[in-house]
């Protein structure tokens, strides 16, 4: 075994990000299955995303441990970013340790799929599918992978409750019901799994909130705009409360902690250790 790979139980990490999802909107609109999580695993609806609390700073973050000011991300601009100082991507982190990454998303303009291919080879990510629309497609084109891909990183990208957002108003009954959907997608996601098992671990959490500064966007400093959920689950994690100290950020690292694997020094979070009380690796 190389130096920097511990033995851990966690074998997988399925990551869902749940685009726009406002902490308050889980009892609002009696997110049953995201609460249940919650409830069952390690989580906080007082984390912090990073800034500007924008999607393309938080799943660059997400994608490289790296804060915005490191990978270069910083408005929703979508470009080949120019990092100020190494990057370290997840993928190929996991890469090095021959761990697959794969990727699902809605499907992604018809002119951006040029640039979108190009990112995700920079970022290493295995595999890339960008289909349909709302959270349910986006799990079915990822069910085979849920399936067979036992080792490494399957990530799903959300996108219903940012959409609806945007266009009703965030809290609104169309965000309401996009929530509901994103929450049944979770539930019908959770059927694939199987919680008890220390194999996997499953992360859920939002990329930002929304309606804070002003009621269809989400790019302010305000703590409705900043302020996220993030739940961990599986049978390697211990139940309790995260805290208001829990970044974005620390997402990525835990991803690799709970791997095995080391960290590089560009990550700007840490593990949640508290999440994993019970393995002697986490005292
Ligand atoms: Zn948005």
């Amino acid at each position: 075994m190389p130096a920097d790979i511990r033995s851990s139980p966690v074998r997988r990490v399925v990551l869902v990000v749940l685009d726009g999802l406002r902490p308050d909107a889980i009892q609002r609109f009696r997110l049953q299955r995201v609460a249940s999580l919650a409830r069952r695993g390690a989580s906080t609806f007082r984390a912090q995303t990073v800034s500007p609390s924008i999607t393309p700073c938080a799943m660059a973050s997400l994608l490289t441990g790296a804060a915005p000011e490191r990978h270069g991300i910083q408005s929703e601009h979508f470009h080949i970013p120019r990092p100020r100082g190494p990057v370290h991507p997840l993928a190929k982190e996991l890469a090095r340790h021959s761990l697959p990454t794969s990727f699902f998303m809605p499907q992604v303009p018809f002119l951006m799929r040029g640039i979108a291919a190009r990112i995700s080879t920079l970022l290493g990510l295995g595999e890339f599918r960008s289909y349909g629309q709302d959270a349910d497609d986006v799990l079915e084109s990822a069910s085979k992978h849920l399936e067979t891909q036992r080792r490494g990183l399957i990530m799903m990208h959300w996108l219903d409750a940012d959409r609806a957002g945007h266009e009703f108003g965030w809290m609104s009954p169309e965000y309401g019901a996009a929530a509901v959907r994103m929450d049944d997608a979770l539930g019908r996601l959770e059927k694939t799994l199987d919680l008890s098992d220390p194999g996997t671990l499953v992360i859920a959490l939002a990329d930002h909130g929304g309606g804070g500064a002003t009621p269809k966007h989400h790019d302010s400093a305000h703590p409705l705009d900043t302020t996220i959920p993030v739940l961990l689950a599986g049978g390697a994690v211990v139940p309790c409360e995260l805290g208001a100290a829990v970044s974005l950020t620390d997402v990525p690292a835990t991803i690799l902690w709970a791997l095995g694997l080391a960290r590089p020094e560009s990550y700007a979070g840490r593990p949640l250790l508290q999440a994993f009380a019970k393995l002697p690796m986490a005292a």
